[in-house]
């Protein structure tokens, strides 16, 4: 497949997919790439470090093939509390049966141990404890020093292993643990290009993760996962200070109550409107395809409703990571993309009354007035020029459908506009906002077979008297 195949077959939204056994394969990573991945997402809840890096050599082998700048996504664990081996595994969980927390790793029948070692001590009588994805609530009835006694509410089958979500407890243990600092180093070592971080409670959990990357030289974009209630509470100030944000749907929904999740994940993406972040739609959004090549009538509507909602990026987990159908999980999203984004195109609405104060005024206003004027005449291309990616950023959430090319001499910058949407990154124009970037263009743009001659390009920068403001568009005319 051509790189102009790529540009025209690819949905504006962008693709996160998370890499696992499934697609770990240098062949399947390609055919994933492909397919329409933009991003690839290592989990550090899985996998040893070796197999991580591993992943980093498949993933840049694989961007040299395609030819195209892939995101790298870190994705750090933060306090997840899981259960420790239980006795009967599967262990049946019957409603009103009493199960106890113990400390140690020895355990008897009707006794359950976790790697989070306070738990006892700041559990409180009438506290709910869920398991088992939220399948499986207990409320705790005694506690003392040495245990913690619980009633099932709610029964359901447990494994070993699996995650406890304590919604309304408020845990001691810091968000960055000393696993998910190694990790973050170890993330800014291998130039990962995003981080991400788990239970994000409030906004400084996102300052310690940028402290500590500075620290490390890297210029990683920071990601916070909104899983908590705490999190809501803390929205705004949590997304100021974040690069970006993921809807992170798996414990969000066990966290608070379900029913209440849809409407969250909307007002998180408003936030992202309203600061400029990009945001990323997560989990379960294609689940039935691990086993299936086809996905549920409300997968592929919750892709959509996703995209309707404002997001920049939806994100595939057990779909591409453990699934049977990596690479058909990958290019029904990309379709259902597509379809979406080509019917809402005519009744599209501009995000207008942008609020976010970080964002310059004049880029702000010269890059709006760039999509208007190339809405106007008809032009067949948009191209930014960008050191940081901000402008581009900018125009992504202008969400206008005119082919929207970003050049950069930062090959940071170039990756990291894998997330944002509709922008496709450029490596090797010329930064310089002059002729020989119109020429760099012009000339691509036809090899690509996007571009004719007679066409018009709307191209922005700046004078360069200062870097970071756009103040420049210039219109081509691609010549006879
Ligand atoms: P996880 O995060 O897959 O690391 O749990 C995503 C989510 O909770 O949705
Ligand atoms: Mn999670």
């Amino acid at each position: 497949m051509t790189e102009s195949e790529v540009l025209g077959s690819r949905a504006r939204t962008k693709i996160v997919a998370t890499i696992g056994p499934a697609c770990q394969d240098r062949a399947i990573l390609e055919k994933i790439v492909l397919a329409g991945v933009d991003i690839c997402r290592l989990n550090m809840a899985h996998g040893s470090r070796s197999v991580h890096e591993q992943f980093v050599a498949t993933i840049r082998e694989v961007e040299q093939a395609v030819g195209r700048p892939l995101g790298i996504l870190v994705d750090l664990a933060g306090p997840k509390i899981r259960l420790g081996q239980l006795t009967e595994d599967p262990l049946p969980c019957e409603v009103d049966t009493e199960l106890t927390f113990v400390r140690g790793e020895q355990v008897e029948p009707g006794q359950l141990t976790c790697n989070y070692t306070r738990l006892i001590d700041e559990l409180k009588v009438d506290d709910r404890v869920l398991m088992a994805d939220g399948t499986i609530e207990m409320v705790v009835l005694e506690r003392s020093d040495e245990h913690a006694r619980c009633r099932v509410l709610q029964g359901g089958l447990l494994r070993s292993r699996q995650g406890i979500n304590l919604p309304g407890v408020e845990l001691s243990a810091p968000t960055l643990s000393d696993v998910d600092r190694d990790n973050a180093i170890w993330a800014a070592s291998v130039g990962a290009d995003f981080v991400s971080l788990s239970f994000v409670r409030k906004p400084d959990d996102m300052v310690e993760l940028r402290q500590l990357l500075d620290q490390y030289d890297s210029n990683a974009l920071t990601i916070a996962k909104i899983e908590k209630p705490k999190a809501l509470e803390n929205l705004t100030e949590i997304v100021k200070v974040s690069d970006g944000i993921m809807v992170a749907r798996g414990d969000l929904g066990v966290e608070i109550d379900v029913a209440t999740m849809p409407v969250a994940q909307k007002q998180i993406i408003d936030a992202c409107s309203i600061w400029s972040k990009p945001v990323i739609v997560a989990t379960q959004m294609l689940d039935s395809m691990q086993r299936s090549s086809r996905p549920t009538r409300a997968e592929a509507t919750d892709v959509a409703n996703a995209i309707l909602d404002g997001t920049d990026a939806c994100m595939l987990s057990g779909e591409t990571a453990i699934g049977d159908y990596p690479v058909e999980s990958v290019a029904m999203m990309n379709r259902i993309m597509k379809s979406t984004e080509q019917m809402c195109m005519s009744g599209r609405e501009q995000l207008q009354g942008n609020q976010d104060e970080q964002v310059n005024p004049v880029a702000s206003a010269v890059v709006r007035g760039a999509g208007r004027i190339a809405d106007e005449i008809h032009a067949r291309m948009v191209v930014v020029v960008t050191k940081s990616g901000a402008t581009a950023l900018t125009k992504a959430k202008q969400r206008d459908f005119i082919p929207t090319v970003a050049v950069s001499d930062c090959q940071r910058t170039l990756r990291q506009m894998c997330l944002y949407w509709g922008i496709h990154p450029l490596p090797g124009a010329p930064e310089d906002f002059d002729q020989q970037l119109v020429s760099f263009i012009s000339r691509w743009g036809q090899e690509q077979g996007q571009l004719q001659p007679g066409d018009r390009v709307v191209l922005v920068g700046g004078t360069g008297v200062k870097d970071e403001v756009h103040n420049l568009v210039l219109i081509h005319q691609v010549h006879e």
